[in-house]
């Protein structure tokens, strides 16, 4: 595959457009109680904006490629941010809700714009929490307490991978594979498209992104080589610390 051709198939995975016109109903029912969980140092705050990666493009080479980390950070994940905003934008009633918030209240964002904020917010805050989950240096196992916990949890370390490859292979088409926590307990789970796992409650530790856009250029249909990939870069001390603030 050619770079332009690559260039062309990812670009033609934006984010649907969206059109926010009608006039909607203020937001009574959330009262502003939301209860979504909230990650840790997010700034999942309106307007949404797109963070630097925090490491270079090429950083995670050779695992992660540096074109791959260019688009899909600069191209998708803006996208994501510019379509979220554009949808918000004339429903100041719905400001002061974080992310977090209105994916976790998406059956009170007016009918007019829920599909655009259920795709671009949720596809907004899945990447924010994604590239903060990968590195080119740090851990590269689980802290005591944390694998302790997936021990517990799973069985042991290899078996907690094990089914969160399994979640990341079976989900079929464009979603994501999570390590999760509800209540205090872990949980292996995927979602659809953009969806969150803050939707179903849950506090998202570790995310996958298995949307094609995220592997294709580099590993083309073998998603489970980009999955077994992930180990490699997987910032280990992020997640252990998502996972203490969901416990919290
Ligand atoms: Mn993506």
């Amino acid at each position: 595959m050619s770079r332009r051709d690559a260039l062309r198939l990812l670009g033609g995975w934006g984010a649907a457009a969206v059109a926010a016109t009608a006039a909607s109903p203020a937001l009574a029912a959330t009262g502003g109680g939301a209860t979504a969980p909230a990650a840790a140092g997010a700034g999942t705050a309106q307007p949404f904006v797109l963070a630097p990666l925090g490491y270079a493009a090429d950083a995670l080479e050779p695992h992660f490629d540096r074109l791959t980390m260019e688009i899909h950070h600069g191209r998708h994940h803006r996208a994501y941010v510019d379509n979220a905003n554009r949808a918000l934008q004339s429903h100041p009633e719905l400001r002061a809700l974080s992310a977090e918030a209105l994916m976790a209240n998406l059956a009170t964002v007016p009918e007019s714009i829920r599909m655009a904020v259920r795709n671009n917010v949720g596809g907004h805050l899945n990447h924010a929490l994604f590239w903060r989950l990968l590195t080119p240096g740090g851990a590269k196992a689980p802290s005591a307490d944390f694998a302790a916990a997936l021990v517990e949890a799973f069985g042991s370390v290899d078996a907690f991978k094990t089914r969160f490859t399994e979640a990341a292979l079976g989900r079929f088409g464009s979603g994501w594979a999570w390590l999760a926590a509800k209540n205090g307990k872990l949980a292996v789970i995927s979602t659809p498209n953009q969806d969150t796992p803050g939707m179903e409650g849950y506090a998202a530790i570790i995310g996958l992104d298995v949307w094609e856009h995220a592997y294709y250029l580099k590993f083309q249909n073998r998603r489970g080589d980009y999955a077994k990939t992930f180990w490699s870069v997987l910032n280990w001390d992020v997640a252990a610390a998502e996972w203490r603030a969901a416990r919290s």
